[in-house]
């Protein structure tokens, strides 16, 4: 053994008994930084090899950290994955089944549990839970969905009376950026490790690109999914009951043929200025049928990156005041979306399926004290994982009765060889918005079964034969046996969890939007 494995070797067990010792100071514990955007799919970033846009700064975390290519949610929709990442819980166990209620704040959640063992909480950004934060020293939230321009921001936080909402002009991207890069500099206590959660509204539905990004993209062609015309013929029937499609489903406002409300007089005439001139092009052209679907792709596709534009440069501002600041170090820097999304494939766009483009989830790290940059894993980890990862970078014990498990050893590059090989998922949200019905399901590493419970239709798909899913061979004899595995292991997923038997939800009426 050389002698610089041997120091490397001992520098690495001091780490790991730093991480395990409760009496370890405050300076030995890692601050994190929860960066989560708001349904950034994979094929939009770098990293994972997007073919339609960059995302340098973004990439950054995973360069000099780990990409996780096998990360998923639990309940792919915005407030329930938000629940999930909080308390380390499916969601039939946490209660935020869908996005229509008020999340229960009373309940056990990381920051929580963080707080109390020393940690300074924070949170910035969009929160979506309806119920006022809990567990934070400071938050800093978007009021229900938030708006891309001027926001109101609500104040509030442990120990302080109420709350305070302050307007704020501008774009949300780069307020919610600011706000958290003044907290890092100025406003934290800087004798506490610290959780900060950042999380962006975009780029959520309806993609508003910043004033400077808003010619982005102009004279360039985005390359189109392969099953932008997909027919679903290879899915079941629930495929063709959404109202998800490009085609069809989006508004003169997604389309951005009627500006948003909401602008200032500047923001308006810049805004107008970028698409009154495109929008006239359009009209002269008077598109039909498959031609008029590929120039809604185009606009659709342009202002989601576009928006992804801004929150890309606001991870690179925030990754920049670490360095300043001397916190590169031993700061856990996580870049994450709440779901998926669809960039058209299958010809949709939106999330909440348990196909592959909403439910897997990109998911990067960056922590140079523990993990080796630039490297990947397949490991199966899922949204249930996180608050038990960050309990177990700050030295606390995870508790047994949370759904997830800590992720360390997947970082450190030591995944042990009985990690799970399964993961459970489930949607509840229909009635409702896109209409894509309930349904639940597991998959390994290279199968997925899906029942669609009130239809009662099965899908199964060979991730390794058919990565689109275009292929629904749940009635093909040769995957007979595969699949009565995945049903057993659908069951003892929903023993392991305690998922209540039946349907164990009702949708509320009153419909807020997701
Ligand atoms: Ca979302």
């Amino acid at each position: 053994m050389t002698r610089l494995t041997t120091l490397t070797l001992l520098a690495a067990a001091a780490f790991a008994i730093a991480l395990v010792t409760p009496t370890a100071t405050a300076d030995d514990r890692p601050n994190i930084v929860f960066i989560m955007s708001d349904d950034h799919g994979w094929q939009a970033i770098g990293a994972y090899g997007s073919t339609i846009n960059e995302t340098p700064n973004i990439d950054r975390i995973a360069h000099e950290g780990m990409r996780m290519d096998r990360y998923y949610v639990g309940n792919a929709i915005c407030a329930p994955s938000r629940a999930t990442m909080l308390t380390g819980l499916h969601t039939h166990a946490n209660g935020m089944m869908d996005n229509r209620r008020a999340f229960d704040g009373s309940q056990r959640n990381v920051a929580k549990m963080l707080r109390a063992e020393g940690y300074q909480t924070a949170m910035i950004g969009k929160w979506h839970l309806e119920s006022e934060p809990t567990g934070f020293d400071m938050y800093d939230r978007l009021v229900g969905q938030g708006p891309y321009y001027n926001p109101v921001l609500r104040a509030g936080g442990e120990g302080i009376d109420g709350y305070e909402d302050v307007e704020h002009i501008g774009y949300t991207t780069d307020i919610v950026t600011d706000r958290a890069i003044d907290w890092i500099e100025d406003e934290r206590d800087p004798e506490k490790p610290f959780l900060l959660l950042v999380h962006h509204k975009a780029p959520h539905r309806d993609w508003q690109p910043a004033p400077r990004h808003l010619h982005l993209y102009d004279d360039d062609e985005i390359p189109e999914p392969t099953t932008l015309f997909d027919d679903w013929s290879g899915k079941g029937s629930a495929a063709t009951m959404q109202e998800m499609m490009i085609a069809r489903d989006l508004t003169k406002r997604d389309l951005k043929l009627v500006p948003p409300n909401g602008l200032t007089k500047g923001q308006f005439e810049a805004w107008t200025a970028a698409y009154a001139p495109k929008n006239e092009a359009f009209e002269a052209m008077k598109l039909e049928g498959d031609d008029l679907v590929r120039w809604k792709y185009q606009r659709y596709a342009k202002d989601y990156l576009r928006s992804v534009a801004a929150v890309d440069e606001g991870v690179g501002r925030l990754l920049d005041t670490l360095d300043h600041q001397s916190l590169t170090d031993n700061t856990i820097v996580i870049y994450t979306s709440d779901q998926g999304w669809y960039l058209g494939e299958h010809g949709w766009f939106d999330k909440r399926w348990m196909y592959e483009e909403s439910f897997r989830t990109p998911f990067l790290v960056r922590w140079p004290r523990v993990i080796p940059a630039g490297t990947t894993s397949d490991a199966l980890t899922q949204n249930i994982d996180i608050a038990p990862t960050m309990l177990a970078a700050a030295g606390e014990a995870v508790p047994a009765d949370m759904h997830g498990v800590s992720m360390l050893p997947v970082l450190e590059g030591t995944t042990p060889d009985d990690w799970r090989d399964s993961l459970y998922y489930r949607y509840y949200e229909y009635p409702g918005w896109h209409s894509v019905r309930r349904h639940e399901g597991v998959t390994t590493e290279r199968y997925k079964l899906i029942h669609f419970y009130r239809l009662d239709e099965w899908e199964f798909y060979d991730l390794e034969q058919d990565p689109d899913e275009t292929r629904n061979a749940i009635d093909d004899p040769a995957y007979e046996v595969e699949i009565a595995d995945l049903k057993r292991e659908l069951a003892r997923l929903k023993t392991r969890y305690q998922v209540p038997p039946g349907e164990h939800y009702e949708a509320p009426t009153n419909g807020r939007r997701d």
